[in-house]
């Protein structure tokens, strides 16, 4: 019976005790208050490492020893140590893995510490809840950026959100200033940036009212998300796909196979699915976990 703790940094921290890819008891978040969200942008690496492992240690119900810690992270994350992190800048070049084991131990918890990627994290926590613990699976979670995620654990880069997505010069609008990303037609920011003049939600609902502006950008949001999709497929072979996130209710799903299935013609490349899903800081937690207990060997 593995026991471990998951733990998931976004704009909050959310922190649980993981046994047998189950929840025990219920999840700590810090801060608690909404208006306290920018305080871990504020916060120097070193007050993270500290919150994150009081966290741990508040969670772990007097075990002085755990299987396996996960800890989620938006960003890049190789070998524990922290590449790139866009919204957490701090924490770039961070050893975290050894920073974190370390506090654990001052704090008398013996651990093995895992970092890994907030997206593959989502992955891994819905394979875990659909019974897909032993078959390949990929998710985009659409939110602010758009976030790829692979279960099992791989080592690579993906980097799904940066797919190239489109030849058009004018495609300019990724947050990483690459031409022609993924995240530069679905991404929030790229979305305000192409429409100054409206919000996401309101250029959609616009789009089922037949403004042409709004309908072709409909039809790029999904032929952007077909294309990165397809391109998965043609690399990595068929499977499940999940879509995530809070802006997943965009998705006229239809849309997406019609244009995916456009896009990938290949019989053998045919036993691929697309499902939209709904997730929780539950699942991000859990997935965290399982994915500490695999690095562990577990
Ligand atoms: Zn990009």
């Amino acid at each position: 019976m593995a026991k471990s703790v998951g733990v998931t940094l976004s704009e909050q921290v959310f922190t649980g005790f993981v046994v047998d890819h189950a929840l025990v008891g219920a999840l700590r978040r810090f801060p608690e208050d909404e208006d306290e969200y920018s305080a871990l942008v504020e916060m120097p690496t070193e007050a993270l490492v500290e919150t994150i492992c009081t966290q741990v240690v508040a969670v772990a119900q007097g075990n002085k020893v755990l299987d396996a810690v996960g800890v989620a992270v938006p960003g890049l994350v190789k070998n524990g140590v922290i590449e790139e992190a866009p919204n957490l800048p701090q924490l770039k070049g961070a050893r975290l893995r050894d920073m974190i084991t370390g506090k654990l131990k001052e704090q008398g918890i013996a651990a093995p510490v895992t970092i890994l990627n907030d997206a593959d994290g989502v992955a891994a926590g819905l394979a875990a809840r659909h019974g897909k613990l032993d078959s390949m699976i990929r998710v985009w979670t659409l939110g602010m950026g758009i976030g790829f995620g692979r279960y099992p654990f791989s080592p690579g880069v993906w980097e799904g959100g940066h797919t190239v997505v489109t030849l058009d010069e004018k495609e300019a609008y990724c947050g990483c200033g690459g031409r022609g990303h993924l995240e530069g037609v679905m991404g929030h920011r790229s979305m305000r940036l192409r429409f100054l003049d409206m919000e996401p939600e309101e250029v959609f609902e616009a789009a089922k009212k037949g403004e042409s502006r709004c309908v072709e950008f409909k039809k790029l949001y999904h032929k952007a998300l077909a294309a990165a999709t397809a391109s998965s497929i043609h690399m990595a072979g068929p499977g499940k796909f999940f879509l995530t996130g809070p802006y997943v209710s965009f998705v006229d799903l239809p849309m997406l196979k019609d244009y995916t299935q456009q896009m990938v013609k290949m019989s053998p490349l045919q036993g691929y699915s697309l499902e939209i899903v709904d997730e929780n800081p539950d699942t991000r937690v859990i997935g965290s976990a399982v994915t500490a207990e695999q690095a562990a060997g577990l």
